[in-house]
């Protein structure tokens, strides 16, 4: 396991591991800011993501992804 880290992005509390439900591509959370990592990234500012953004890359939509959505429909935590 990896270091616990702090959000970079917001310095509030710990970045846990989630991943897609869909098809199980892991990344990191954190969830007060919705600030994503990819694995093998630098859990750094320059390289955070929204959840919101990759979401919706992933569904293929603009702007807010959600809609019906809620977050345990396409992701969970990881074990
Ligand atoms: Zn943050």
């Amino acid at each position: 396991m990896p270091t616990k880290q702090v959000c970079p992005r917001c310095g509030q509390d710990w970045i846990h591991l989630y991943r897609f439900r869909a098809d199980g591509t892991p990344f990191s959370l954190y969830t007060e800011c919705d600030s994503l990592w990819w694995p093998g990234e630098a859990v750094e500012v320059a390289h955070a993501k929204f959840l919101d953004d990759v979401v919706a890359e992933r569904l293929g939509v603009e702007g807010n992804p959600w809609g019906n959505l809620v977050w345990a429909d396409v992701i969970e935590p990881t074990p």
